[in-house]
């Protein structure tokens, strides 16, 4: 159990099933992707941990590059819009594999997808180490699930609450 500002988190996922089901995963990548060259696109900060883990398991060749989404509200009509930072990398003709640590709603990788199939990429697919299937509210394909969860509030192995709690080999739940 750890307590952080306010909230008190209980284990959920531990480090050794994370392990786990990232080698089974990386396998399936492996086998899917053996006479391609893919570029792995890590979404930051909150998948840093499971891109780690999930490189380490890859043996096929393959590129690693890393961006960020910034949120910010463009007018009032249109709301809050994503905008990819750190992607100089061009990505036309490649085949993208997106590296995200939670699908909560879908609404940021579903715009994260839409601005990457604007630059042409020969194919785009999506990892998730988490995916709550009851929050989602977009139609969003999902290649590689680590697993499906309720819909609660998680922290730990690159997620964090307020900034703080990524540092933790497994995944805990807000009690
Ligand atoms: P979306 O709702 O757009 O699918 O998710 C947006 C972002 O919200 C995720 O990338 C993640 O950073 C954050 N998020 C969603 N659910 C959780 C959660 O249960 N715990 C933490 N720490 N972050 C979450
Ligand atoms: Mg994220
Ligand atoms: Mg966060």
């Amino acid at each position: 159990m750890i307590t952080i500002k306010d909230k008190t988190f209980v284990p959920f996922i531990s480090a050794e099933a994370i392990q786990t089901r990232i080698e089974e995963l990386a396998e399936q990548i492996n086998q899917e992707y053996a006479d391609k060259c893919p570029l792995i696109v890590v979404v930051l900060n909150g998948a840093f941990l499971f891109a780690a883990d999930l490189a380490k398991h890859l043996t096929i060749q393959c590129e690693i590059t890393f961006i960020r989404v910034a949120s910010y509200t463009a007018t009032e009509s249109t709301g809050q819009v994503k905008q990819i930072l750190g992607l100089n990398d061009s990505i036309e003709g490649r085949d993208l594999i997106v590296v995200e640590d939670i699908v909560d709603t879908g609404l940021t990788l579903f715009e994260v997808r839409d601005q990457l199939l604007a630059k042409g990429p020969s194919s785009i697919a999506i990892a998730t180490l988490l995916f709550k299937p009851t929050a989602l509210t977009k139609q969003l394909d999902l290649h590689y699930v680590g697993f499906e969860i309720e819909n609660r509030f998680v922290l730990g192995y690159g997620l964090d609450y307020d900034g703080l709690g990524r540092n933790t080999p497994g995944i805990m739940v807000l009690a």
